[in-house]
């Protein structure tokens, strides 16, 4: 991987930050605990404190950060892209007509990543994985759709949370020796 990309990452972040902050202060007052949604399979896979803390957006339009004008031309292709919904920290975006367990199921995958990472190490490991794999392939979103087709099939793993953190942390330590060597070469 470049390393200057690394260097633009990390000039993007306050910005990103910034705008995610922004973007979830508009739309406080109109999100919704996932605990309220009257989901009927969610409870077997999630803690209730998860459920009450993870809140849902309903919008015309899922929003994306407008990271091309932050300097990172490169992930411009996602940003055209169209998606269901997105997660920032632990609130969820959705376009309405689309809103299901399975979605939301896929979200709260979503908001134990960013919990797990932290903000900043989330943005990042999120954020390199798009550029290395792809959409589908980035390491994050593999996890989030392995896990909602196991869902779906009935089965997804015991200790979900747990599973999730482990395997966010393996994530991480991927992408934990890129950021260093693109940081050292500063
Ligand atoms: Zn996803």
């Amino acid at each position: 991987m470049q390393d200057d990309l690394i260097q633009r990452f990390h000039a993007a972040l306050p910005e990103v930050v910034q705008w995610i902050d922004a973007l979830l202060d508009e739309h406080r007052g109109r999100a919704r605990a996932v605990s309220t949604l009257g989901c009927k399979r969610l409870p077997a896979c999630f803690p209730p404190e998860i459920l009450e803390r993870a809140r849902a957006v309903t919008v015309p339009r899922v929003p994306f950060p407008p990271i091309d004008r932050f300097g990172l031309p490169e992930l411009a292709p996602v940003q055209q892209m169209s998606f269901a919904g997105i997660t920032f920290k632990d609130t969820f975006f959705l376009l309405e007509d689309q809103a299901s367990e399975r979605l939301y199921f896929h979200e709260l995958v979503h908001v134990v990543q960013w919990a797990r990472l932290g903000v900043r190490n989330f943005l990042l490991a999120y954020g390199i994985g798009l550029i290395q794999f792809g959409y589908n392939q980035s390491p994050l979103e593999q996890l989030a759709y392995t896990l909602e087709r196991r869902f779906e099939d009935g089965s997804p793993p015991k200790d979900l949370v747990r599973f999730i953190e482990t395997r966010t942390d393996d994530v991480w330590a991927e992408v934990a020796p890129i950021i260093q060597a693109g940081d050292r070469s500063a």
